[in-house]
This record gives C-alpha cells, structure tokens and sequence, in this order.
C-alpha cells in the first residue's frame, strides 16, 4: 500500500462529498458509541479503570528499555527466537529469509497494523510469496488495495455489489451474490483452504508481557488463533512500545482495549502464546520468532513529549469522538494509522514535513484525550508538532520555512512587540483585506484568503476597529 499522507486535505474534500461515507460513520457512532459507555459502566468503577490503565501505559513507556530486555530474556527462555530490527527493511528482510530458507510460497496475516506499517505484503509479493490477509474486512481491502477504513472495520464502507463484483473477478466464489452472510462464507471457504498446507503464519501482537515473554492477541474472527496454531512456523511482528511489564497488566489493558475497540467486554479469541508449541501439545508452531521493529520510535523516544504517542493500545475510541474522522473516514489519513492516533504517531514516524494537514486538520475540542484509555494528550501534541512547525525546529524532522514565511514571522513579531505598531499595521491592512472579501467567492459574506484559508473561511473584517466601533457608539 502506497502511503498517501500528503494527500490528506484533497482526499478528505472527496469522503466530505461522499454520501455513504457520511452514513457508515453515523453508523458506527450510534451502534459503538452508546454501547462502548454501557461497556465501560459494567466496571465497578470506571474511572479508576480508567486511571490505572493509563498509569500502566505511562509506567510501561517509562520503562520501555529494560522492559523490552525482560521480555526477550524471558520469551527466549520459553523457546522463542527474538530479532531485532532498525526498521521496515530489515523487519522485511528477515520475514524474507525466513520464509525463502523455508520454501514457503504463501502465508496466511492476522491483521495487524505493524506489517501494514512495514509494508511486509509488498516485499512478499516482489519476492513471489503470496500473502492473504485472514481477518475479512483486511482481506476485502487487500483484494481492492485500499487503505482500512477504521480500525475495527477495515472494509466496512465497502458496498456488497463492490465486494460480489471483486470476489467474483478473483476467482473466490462463483456464482453472484448479494447477501452478506454468504459473501462471508465464501471468503472463509476460500481462506480456510490455505491453512490446509499453511507452513507459515504471520501476525502482529496487541501486548508483550516483559515478565512472563508471552505474546497476547485480539481478535473477533479467530483468524489470529489459526493462523499462530496452524503452521509450522509462526512469525509476530510487533513494535516496542507493545510491551507490558506483567500479566496482571495486560489482563487489565484488555478490560479497557476490548470496551473500547468493539464495546466488549471480551473478544471473541484472546490468544496468549509463551513460545512455540512444548512437547505432547497439539496445536501451536514447532518455531516461534518474535520481530520487534523499531522503524524511528528510539529517536523520538529521547523526546518526553513526542514519546507521549507510544502509550496508544490501537484502540480506536479517539476515532469515534472526533469531529474530523467521524466526517471523513480513514482513508485520507492515507497509512496504516487514522484519527486521532493517526494524526499524533504518523508525524513522528513519517515526519512533519509530510504530514502537516494532519496535525492541523484538528479543532483542538480534545474530546480524543478525554476518552483515550492510554492517556494520550492528543490536543498537546497537535500543538507541539504545530509549533516545531512554526519555529522552524530543524532538529526535528526537517521542516524548513521558506524564506517568504521567515521574514512574514519577522515582521509579525516586530508589530506585535509595541501595541501602537500593531494598530498602525492592522489599520493599514485592513482595506486589503475587505477588497479581498468583496472580490472573494460566491459567498460574500466570507473573506477568502489564500494559503491558511484554504480550507478554512473567515469572517469579513470590519470596517471600523473595535475602539473606533466604540467610540462611534456602534457598540453597546
Ligand atoms: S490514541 Fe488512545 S483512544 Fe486513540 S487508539 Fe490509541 S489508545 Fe485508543
């Protein structure tokens, strides 16, 4: 999947004229929305749920260095092979080898966002190994090649006539239907063939338990548990902030990623594997290896405010309250991340340069931060990045200003520095800015101004400054 961040305000104008994406994502706000509080409720007491999760994230981010070598001391000692890897190419590389060395010609994926991440199908696929995406709303969007959509419901915008039409075309069913109950069998009947002769099954990992080196995974659909228990090698991928300093931790961070992903109290599948199958166990893979990838957190980790971002569980609650999502969907954000969560880690791990529609595409309401279980300040965050953006802060990412914007920021802060100038300023330009405004667009009521208007209206400025207005008695 191509990444297409930096198409973000032309892609998000495109869903805003979409009628069914408006629609869904009603949908899903009223069927999650109240039901995710229901959920929450069943705890005995929510908010403290609430504050233990989050001091678990932050206690677990703290701590990530020695936290990550408890966990591979540990995962090693129950038979897992742990690896290493800097970033997506050698994530990449090594899923690569292993499954050359292997003579593997396909794999079944459990989804995960990591691999989306890493771009793990594409290498697979130019080195001639077949990846099927297990989870059926994955495995619809990787048919069509497109980004998820939402986290929980990756296809779930995707209408039945597009999805007969695309499984019709690849050979999965044969005859056209439009019911959705058996356009799902016919995937479950076209994927539960390829774990017959599975050798290698690849996953990602919702939590790493430093002090037992179990792997934990989520899922509704069972795919996750077949594809770790079918082959005979199991490859999971995961980042280091997956990890969890113990057991009674992770079974709290559940609590909270269930109720908040799906309104669940539980998952359907909780799947924790302590290393490969042991001797007289039926199920599980002869060989376990766990790829933890970096891909550029250890250099915004020095950073306290950006490593702020690592605390996310993927639960998607963000998603649900935010003004800028709920109208426009997932597919604009252009990658693996979307929302609120989207717009806090794809800056740090793309960069500011390429991703400042993001963290400006954002109301600052902080409604994503009163919910997030992991305790993310988003708002704070948005801010930061727009900062670092303004001031030019070259160490991080390397946003550069023009020339034009430097000297604009100049003069700005040399009006701004004495009150008379800066009423001597506005006076003068606010004839510029009122021709502008009767020149603009069809609607005359709004002043259009290039640049930090483009999406964005203002309202026209007055004639007269407020003083003046007072003054002139216009202002009671
Ligand atoms: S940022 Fe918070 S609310 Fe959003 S997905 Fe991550 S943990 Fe969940």
């Amino acid at each position: 999947m191509k990444i297409k961040t930096e198409q973000f305000t032309e892609a998000a104008k495109k869903e805003l004229a979409n009628t069914r994406t408006r629609a869904i994502l009603d949908a899903i706000a009223s069927m999650v929305g109240a039901r995710r509080e229901f959920a929450m409720e069943s705890l005995a007491d929510p908010s403290a749920a609430l504050a233990l999760g989050r001091a678990i994230r932050a206690e677990a981010i703290a701590r990530m260095p020695e936290l990550l070598e408890e966990f591979e001391k540990n995962a090693i000692a129950n038979g897992a092979n742990v690896v290493w890897a800097r970033n997506s190419a050698e994530a990449n590389e090594f899923i690569l080898k292993c499954a050359k060395e292997r003579n593997i010609k396909y794999v079944t994926k459990g989804k995960s966002m990591v691999t989306e991440e890493i771009g793990l199908n594409k290498t697979l696929a130019e080195n001639g190994i077949e990846a099927f995406e297990a989870d059926l709303g994955e495995f619809i969007a990787q048919l069509l090649d497109r980004p998820p959509f939402h986290i929980v419901g990756p296809a779930i915008n995707i209408p039945v006539e597009e999805i007969c039409d695309i499984f019709l075309r690849r050979g999965i069913m044969k005859e056209p239907t439009l019911d959705p109950v058996a356009l799902g069998a016919a995937a479950r009947l076209y994927l539960r063939d390829k774990f017959h002769h599975l050798e290698m099954g690849i996953t990602g990992v919702n939590m790493a338990v430093a002090n037992t080196g179990t792997i934990i995974n989520v899922e509704n659909e069972g795919n996750i548990r077949l594809t770790k228990s079918a082959p005979r090698t199991q490859v999971s991928v995961m980042t280091p902030e997956k990890v969890v300093p113990t057991m009674r931790d992770a079974i709290h961070l559940l609590r909270l990623l269930c109720r908040n992903a799906t309104a669940q109290k539980i998952s359907a599948y909780v799947s924790m594997d302590s290393g490969p199958s042991k001797a007289g166990e039926i199920d599980g893979p002869e060989e376990l290896f766990i790829v933890i990838v970096d891909n550029g957190r250890s250099d915004f980790y020095a950073d306290l405010h950006a490593r702020e971002a690592l605390r996310c569980i993927r639960c998607g609650a963000c998603m649900y309250e935010c003004p800028v999502y709920m109208k426009i969907g997932g597919y604009p954000y252009g990658w693996a991340y979307s929302g609120p969560m989207g717009q806090v880690l794809n800056p740090l791990l793309l960069g500011l340069a390429r991703t400042q529609d993001l963290y400006r595409a954002c109301t600052l309401c902080g409604q994503c931060k009163e919910i997030c279980p992991a305790g993310i300040d988003h708002p704070k965050m948005f801010l930061s990045y727009r900062a670092k953006d303004v001031v030019g802060d070259l160490s991080y990412q390397g946003v550069k200003r023009s020339w034009k914007e430097s000297r604009f920021f100049d003069l700005l802060t040399f009006g701004m520095m004495r009150s008379w100038r800066w009423n001597l300023g506005i006076k003068a330009i606010r004839p510029f800015l009122n021709k502008a405004s009767k020149n603009g667009s069809a609607d005359k009521t709004r002043t259009p101004l290039r640049g930090w208007s483009r999406s964005r209206d203002l309202p026209p400025v007055s004639e007269k400054t407020f003083r003046e207005r007072m003054k002139d008695g216009e202002v009671k």
